[in-house]
């Protein structure tokens, strides 16, 4: 099999693809930003994925184009496709990915249960769904977000002055977007595959946990799960990778209420933090599985190598002293565990590893993985 998957992006999503493309005997190319990014052991061109022409000379070494990230302009991807590109998933997947604000009209096309939102484009229109809403909502600028930063929870309309005032300078104006603060008492990840022929296969849904708007740990499959919750989680993920025409992996960040409802919060058309337990948890990885959606070739067993499996992010890497020496500690004291590094220096809150642990008891899979994460704090 000569088969060659261009990723566009270089940081750990693509790093981590390459592994299973070895395995599978597929040739990964990488268009990197910089050089030296995490994803620079595999063959890698180094440009700007804003711009058409460097993109399409990349996409010109490979059989089929996919993302690290969800920020190539929707310009680029249309001259992908118009010159004749396999790009996958496509642009009008991907631009519920880039947007927030068409992502929210689209659900309630496709039926699927959300937050109460509002696009709001001035201080009066932000008020008033304020004064709808309990006197305390969320605020996210539509585009451009990640990891919490551009999200913010308000209480007067003022407390967003400057996003609007961003979005006046902004030729093209625009909005904000209002949602309803939800009262979850948990947040979910439901990861589906779905190949351009058609087939999608779903993987078990997850547990998040967030600490200041970054993922810091994940227990698959999410516990206390009953069969009512996850066939409605499998549920929205299978109607939204159909509806959107999403081609390879999808996750869907959902909030389970305290009142037992699931609602979407956002979606992201990429192998996803949620997933990264699949490495070692699961038959097929999302990385795998990725390549193959991308692909179109048969999708893997999603289904989970053991009863529990968690992973915890390492975040920002230690204060003192290098990763080398703690991974070695780590290694030592939980030869069990699965460290995952993604060649990037220590820098505060950054994602720089991660540790996956599986076994028969949660208990024990959570004392293992953040006992081994802990070496890293
Ligand atoms: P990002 O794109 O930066 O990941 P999200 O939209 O996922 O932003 O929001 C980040 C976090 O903020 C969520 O994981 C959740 O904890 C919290 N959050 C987002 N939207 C809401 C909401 N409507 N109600 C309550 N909490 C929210």
């Amino acid at each position: 099999m000569s088969l060659r998957v261009g990723v566009v992006g270089g940081g750990q999503l693509a790093r981590m693809m390459i592994a299973p493309a070895v395995e599978v005997g597929i040739e990964l190319r990488v268009l990197a930003e910089q050089s030296g990014m995490s994803a620079a052991l595999a063959a890698t061109d180094v440009g700007d994925y804003t711009d058409a022409d460097t993109v399409l000379a990349f996409a010109r070494e490979v059989d089929v184009i996919t993302f690290d990230h969800e920020h190539v302009p929707q310009a680029v991807l249309h001259a992908l496709v118009d010159a004749g590109v396999a790009v996958h998933p496509g642009p009008h997947a991907l631009l519920y990915a880039q947007d927030k604000l068409l992502m929210r009209a689209k659900l309630d096309e496709l039926g699927m249960p959300q937050p109460r939102w509002a696009a709001v484009s001035d201080a009066g229109e932000l008020q008033a769904f304020l004064d709808e809403n309990g006197g305390r909502v969320v605020v996210k600028t539509p585009r451009g977000g990640y990891d919490g930063k551009g999200v913010r929870v308000v209480s007067a309309a003022t407390e967003a002055d400057d996003w609007f005032a961003t979005l006046a300078e902004d030729a093209h104006g625009g909005s904000l977007l209002a949602e309803e603060l939800v009262d979850f008492s948990r947040e979910l990840a439901q990861q589906v595959a779905r190949r351009p022929s058609g087939e999608v296969r779903t993987y078990p849904v997850v547990e998040t946990v967030q600490r200041d708007g970054v993922c810091a740990e994940v227990l698959a499959p999410a516990p206390h799960a009953d069969k009512r919750l996850t066939d409605a989680a499998a549920h929205v993920a299978i109607t939204i990778a159909e509806g959107l025409s999403v081609t390879g992996m999808l996750a869907v960040e959902l909030f389970e209420t305290t009142d037992e409802r699931i609602l979407v919060n956002e979606l992201a058309m990429r192998p996803h933090n949620s997933g990264h337990w699949t490495q070692d948890g699961a038959i097929t990885s999302q990385f795998e599985q990725h390549l193959r959606a991308v692909l179109d070739l048969p999708l893997g067993d999603p289904s989970p190598r053991a009863p529990w499996s968690v992973m915890i992010n390492i975040l920002g890497g230690p204060a003192e002293g290098g990763l080398d020496e703690r991974f070695a500690a780590a290694m030592v004291a939980h030869p069990a565990a699965k460290i995952h590094t993604y060649g990037k220096a220590p820098r505060p809150g950054r994602k720089v590893g991660h540790v996956n642990a599986s076994g028969a008891e949660l208990d024990d899979v959570v004392y293992e993985a953040r006992g081994a994460a802990s070496h890293f704090d």
